[in-house]
């Protein structure tokens, strides 16, 4: 079994059913709409296309909607602009179209303007009408819809725009499991989302604005998970930082006991070529060695060749990482879960496991609270989570190392017992004469009570 999820984003490339189909067989865990394409009426269609997909091959899926945000874009572009270095070009009113015109209207010379996550830079030459007059400083062809940003000046934007509101208010129709709040400032951001989500729903912050770096431990703690968003931060940043800042979010998160997502770029070249290169392979696994609990694809599934080859090689990665001879980081729990008696007992399964030579862990949990716990140990052993509620079991496709299985509601521990290995055992992680260790708490049906555990063998 992969441990590490993969995230892989819905475009063009991957809207057939047979094209998601073949993702998902090949190790998709989560599928990311981006809502900056679109309206929502696509995103319902294509969370219910995932939805069917998913259902035909039989495989858990996680479904995340990414919210547009704040962010400027190129317009659409009936075909790819050429830019050369060197070259001038107007860009908003009179030049290249732009969905917020009046970003640049006033920017004084000397100012960048990044295209397409950095890949294209501008610098300011001074205003034209309604638009600015720029130099081409890199060039290479500019698509339509690409993002625009001026890291010198700071915009500072709401993080939510009303299409984002009715995004975050909709999520829960049109299917999903977990949200990415997009350009987070401050930790407020989080909680005016959670207002509009509604209970159950994960919001993801994405850490892309040198505002949310400054305060990632607060936002990571009223967050459900963390996505380090490296195009945008790229750029917003210093991009050296980059793998810096990536490192310690990864952290925050584990300490946590919260997703954490490495994303952007990961397989970059395999939007033309069918194999990746090294330093991919590379960066794949040295997330899965910093803790990520699930690498993301981007332009390589929404509008790259080789979609399904995409999430093969991100699988075959990301399994040799986890199967070689090298320790995932484990920072340890954060001062505010040690002493918790759940935390206390995922520790002790995570330990008792690899004494006993257990084959599994398995945890009967009505949050995932627990399997969450068990997983930042990093176990070298399948995390089965067993639970009545479908939803949780779905946000749980995002955490590292766990297969949630749904069970129906059990009367007494003995009953909770046998349905959970028998359902882990149907799943193929265990076999008969196998050592388990169980978790469950009592009483039944609250929440967070997590405080028995049993090593037994299986039936
Ligand atoms: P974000 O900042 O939210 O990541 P993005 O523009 O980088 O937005 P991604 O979802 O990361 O978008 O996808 C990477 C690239 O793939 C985009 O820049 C765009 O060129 C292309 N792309 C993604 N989704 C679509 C889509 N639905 N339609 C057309 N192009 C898309
Ligand atoms: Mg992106
Ligand atoms: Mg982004």
């Amino acid at each position: 079994m992969k441990r590490t999820k993969i995230v892989a984003t819905l475009g063009p490339s991957s809207g057939s059913e047979e094209t998601l189909v073949g993702m998902i067989t090949a190790g998709v865990d989560v599928v990311r709409v981006n809502t900056s394409y679109g309206d929502h009426d696509d995103h319902a269609r294509l969370a219910r296309l995932a939805r069917a997909a998913a259902a035909s091959t039989g495989r858990p899926l996680t479904l995340l909607l990414d919210t547009r945000g704040p962010k400027v874009r190129v317009g659409p572009l009936p075909e790819p602009l050429p830019l050369s270095a060197g070259e001038e070009v107007v860009l908003g009113e009179g030049g290249i179209p732009l969905t917020v015109p009046e970003a640049v209207a006033d920017l004084a010379e000397g100012v960048r303007v990044l295209l397409a996550d950095g890949e294209l830079e501008l610098v300011v030459l001074g205003r034209d009408g309604g638009g600015v007059r720029c130099r081409v400083i890199r060039g290479g062809d500019l698509h339509g819809g690409k993002g625009v940003n001026i890291p010198d000046v700071a915009l500072s934007l709401p993080s939510l725009t009303p299409f984002d509101r009715e995004s975050l208010v909709l999520a829960r129709e049109m299917g999903f499991d977990c949200v990415a709040l997009s350009f987070v400032h401050r930790p407020e951001d989080v909680a005016e989302a959670r207002g509009l989500v509604g209970k159950g729903l994960w919001i993801v912050a994405k850490v892309e604005l040198a505002a949310a770096v400054r305060r990632m431990e607060e936002i990571v703690a009223v967050a459900d998970g963390a996505m380090v968003a490296r195009g945008d931060l790229g750029v917003e940043i210093d991009l050296y930082q980059v793998p810096l800042v990536q490192r310690r979010l990864v952290d925050l998160c584990n300490a946590q006991a919260k997703p954490a997502i490495v994303a952007t770029q990961m397989l970059r070249s395999m939007v033309d070529s069918p194999v990746p290169t090294r330093a991919e392979v590379a960066d794949v696994a040295n997330a899965v060695w910093d803790g990520a609990d699930a690498v993301m694809l981007s332009e390589e599934t929404a509008v790259g060749r080789h979609p399904v080859e995409a999430v093969r090689a991100m699988a075959a990665a990301a399994r040799a990482a986890e199967e070689g001879d090298v320790a995932i980081r484990v920072p340890g729990l954060g001062r505010g879960l040690v002493g918790e008696v759940s935390a206390a007992i995922a520790h002790a399964a995570h330990c008792v496991a690899s004494e006993v030579g257990a084959r599994a862990i398995v945890c009967a949990t009505s949050s995932g609270w627990t399997a969450r716990l068990v997983a930042a140990h990093r176990p070298g052993v399948p995390i089965v989570a067993t639970t009545p509620h479908e939803d949780v079991a779905r946000r749980l496709g995002l955490v590292w190392g766990v297969l949630a299985q749904v069970i129906p509601s059990a009367q007494d521990v003995e009953e909770l017992v046998q349905t959970s290995l028998a359902t882990a055992r149907d799943a193929g992680l265990i076999a008969s004469g196998d050592r388990a260790v169980f978790t469950a708490g009592l009483p039944f049906h609250e929440p967070g009570t997590t405080n028995l555990i049993r090593v037994l063998t299986v039936p």
